[in-house]
């Protein structure tokens, strides 16, 4: 926690994504109470810079406070040692985004990878409070994941925080069912995140034939159609194979789970029991709960990490 008195107050977020910039401000029981969105500039750094200092001023405007605690949240990674940004989706790629930042603003703000500001938040107050390691497990368009160990975010030797979504399916899973090794938009063949994010279970549904293949309603579907409830089931299985992958890695007490994904019905009891299938012996299973702090929950989770003086 910071020691000059000032843990308490407001704090602000900054969420970088490939279609908006998103400013939040959050009062002093992290409780969401004003946003402003802009849209990407997404291929224009100059124009991406004058958007993201903007968004830093309305949030000190909004606050009345011209130091006020602010973090920015990165789909992508920083590494440590360079500062050097990598996103996809936003033009910071080989930039210093953090020096530019420093720069134009005249202060430094601490950045963080979207997924850990999300395990962040789920485990400071949220479905993970008081597990000694939380993994948070961000389910959407694609899928990231980030790590929470006894309250803080372990190391990261390149800035990587937990790409769960880039590891390979395993070959017995896609021979299970008979699916083909679909490209990823990381250049790589067969991710995980090509058929376990919304994405990819739109694919599994146009690759099984379904009319309907947006993602929520296949999954609404699955009560009342058994090619729905089939798609469903490979779906599961797959997305088991990964939480089986981040157990052997990660061993956490809890994973959360956010996105859109998340909200699919019965979903922590459909990867709880996925997962169960395939575990090693009888190891002891990580609980499998849905996030409590919803759509904002990485913004809430990078605000209290500048809040409480937290870098990684
Ligand atoms: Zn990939």
């Amino acid at each position: 926690m910071r020691q000059d008195g000032k843990a308490g107050t407001l704090c602000g977020a900054i969420d970088l994504g490939g279609t908006k910039i998103e400013a939040r401000l959050f009062d002093a029981a992290m409780v969401s109470v004003d946003l402003r969105r802009v849209p990407t500039p997404r291929t224009d750094f100059a124009a991406f810079m004058v958007a993201l200092v903007d968004q830093v001023r309305w949030l000190e405007a909004r606050a009345g406070d011209a130091h006020l605690p602010v973090a920015l949240s990165i789909a992508g990674m920083i590494e440590p040692a360079t500062g050097i940004a990598t996103a996809s989706n936003i033009p910071v790629t080989g930039r210093h985004l953090g020096a530019e930042l420093t720069a134009a603003l005249g202060r430094d703000l601490p950045m963080v990878n979207d997924c850990t500001a999300f395990a962040w938040s789920e485990a400071h107050g949220g479905a993970g409070e008081g597990a000694r390691s939380v993994m948070g497990l961000v389910m959407g368009t694609g899928v990231g994941a980030g790590i929470v160990v006894d309250g803080r975010v372990p190391p990261r030797h390149a800035g990587i925080s937990v790409e769960i979504g880039h590891l390979g399916m395993p070959a017995r899973a896609l021979a299970r069912h008979g699916l083909p090794m679909w490209r990823c938009g990381c250049g790589r063949d067969g991710c995980h995140e090509n058929y376990v994010s919304g994405t990819g279970l739109r694919r599994i549904a146009e690759w099984a034939g379904l009319a309907e293949t947006d993602p929520q309603r296949v999954a609404a579907l699955a009560g009342a159609d058994a090619q729905a409830a089939r798609v469903m089931e490979i779906w599961a299985d797959l997305a088991g194979e990964m939480l089986y992958a981040a157990q052997l890695m990660l061993d956490p007490e809890v994973i959360v789970l956010g996105g859109g994904l998340s909200n699919i019905a019965c979903l922590p009891e459909r990867l709880s029991a996925a997962l169960q299938r395939l575990r090693l012996g009888d190891a002891r299973l990580p609980a499998i709960r849905r996030a409590l702090h919803g759509d904002s929950s990485g913004a809430r989770g990078a605000a209290l990490m500048a809040r409480m003086g937290q870098t990684c």
